[in-house]
Order: structure tokens, then C-alpha cells, then sequence
């Protein structure tokens, strides 16, 4: 969908150009996170895949075809679904890595 909408305009913009406004999208989702809005986190979410799409298709990448070969019904780190993994804090409270 994004492909369709955007493909021309997302090209001209270039892959830099494109990074910052995910990354712009992703700091209004946190805000949005911190104020807890409902209707704004659903616009923040819709945002960041938007823009996140528009990178993997100017980039050529699959996105739907990456996320499910990676994450197709199970965790790729320990092959399991649901997920078995321990994960511990770092950094933030909202950080988290696998052991
Ligand atoms: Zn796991």
C-alpha cells in the first residue's frame, strides 16, 4: 500500500532524508506513549509503519517478507512461541535485551 501511495516521492527524498522522519515519528510515538492519548498512540503507531515501510520500499526491501521469515509463529532467538527468552533492563526502563 505504501509502495503504491508513496514510491515516487519516497525515492526522490533518499534513504537519509527518509531515516529522519522515522526517527522523527518514533520520538511522537514516545510522547505519545508518556501522555497515554489512545487516539494519538494510534496515530503515532500508524505513522512509524508508514515511514518504516517507505524505508524498506526504497530500499527494496520486502518488508512483510522479512518480518515473516524472521518471526513467523515463533522467536528467532530461542525458536519458541510463545517467546522463552529472559530479558533484563538496560540503560531505561523501556529498554530490554535478550540474555
Ligand atoms: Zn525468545
Amino acid at each position: 500500500m505504501m509502495e503504491h501511495l508513496y514510491i515516487k516521492s519516497d525515492k526522490k527524498r533518499g534513504v537519509e532524508a527518509t531515516f529522519k522522519w522515522l526517527n522523527d515519528e518514533l520520538q511522537e510515538l514516545k510522547e505519545a506513549l508518556n501522555n497515554k492519548d489512545k487516539t494519538a498512540l494510534e496515530k503515532e503507531f500508524a505513522d512509524v509503519l508508514a515511514w518504516l515501510a517507505s524505508l524498506a520500499n526504497i530500499t527494496e526491501v520486502n518488508l512483510e517478507k522479512a518480518a515473516l521469515e524472521k518471526y513467523q509463529y515463533k522467536c528467532p532467538k530461542c525458536q519458541q512461541a510463545p517467546c522463552t527468552c529472559k530479558f533484563i533492563k538496560v540503560k531505561s526502563d523501556v529498554s530490554a535485551q535478550h540474555l
